[in-house]
């Protein structure tokens, strides 16, 4: 582990300076249950490496924390009876509603009755600006 920021509540986590309920640990991810659970089993999956958001993070490192999050993701549907559908949400930025400011990937384990609901406005793709932003993000990949 190299990148620590002294002032990160979830760095602090991993240092074990601030207690958690810790679920996993490898050499490059770390996994505890959220503090104010939006579900029954409600749980975040960090790098090690302190980031603020994805832009700094290493593509590799990002695949590292899918995996974590994917096994975690299995033992805690099994460990819910009668759960098996969750939400992965990674909030990059705080107009993007991210409060804690190292990269955090939530689990949050759904069923029907848990009243999250789920706002989804859908737009309609325009063909114009689908072409445009289509060259655009594709240069930027290329470039
Ligand atoms: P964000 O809004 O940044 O995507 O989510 C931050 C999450 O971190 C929230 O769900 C919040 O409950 C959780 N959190 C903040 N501080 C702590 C803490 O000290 N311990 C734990 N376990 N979770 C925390
Ligand atoms: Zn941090």
């Amino acid at each position: 582990m190299s990148l620590q920021d002294p002032d990160c509540i979830f760095c602090k986590i991993i240092a074990g300076e601030i207690p958690c309920h810790k679920l996993y640990e490898d050499d490059h991810t770390f996994a505890f249950l959220d503090i104010g659970p939006l579900a029954k089993g409600h749980c975040l999956v960090i790098p090690k490496d302190h980031h603020a958001t994805l832009a700094t993070m290493p593509p590799e490192l990002a695949g590292k924390c899918m995996e974590t999050v994917t096994r975690l993701a299995n033992a805690v549907m099994a460990s819910l009876p009668g759960v098996d559908a969750y939400n992965v949400l990674q909030n990059n930025g705080e107009v993007a509603g991210q409060v804690v400011p190292h990269v955090h990937f939530h689990i949050i384990p759904r069923t029907e009755a848990d009243g999250l609901g789920y706002r989804w406005n859908a737009g309609q793709l325009d063909a114009d600006d689908a072409e445009s932003l289509k060259s655009a993000i594709v240069d930027q990949l290329t470039g």
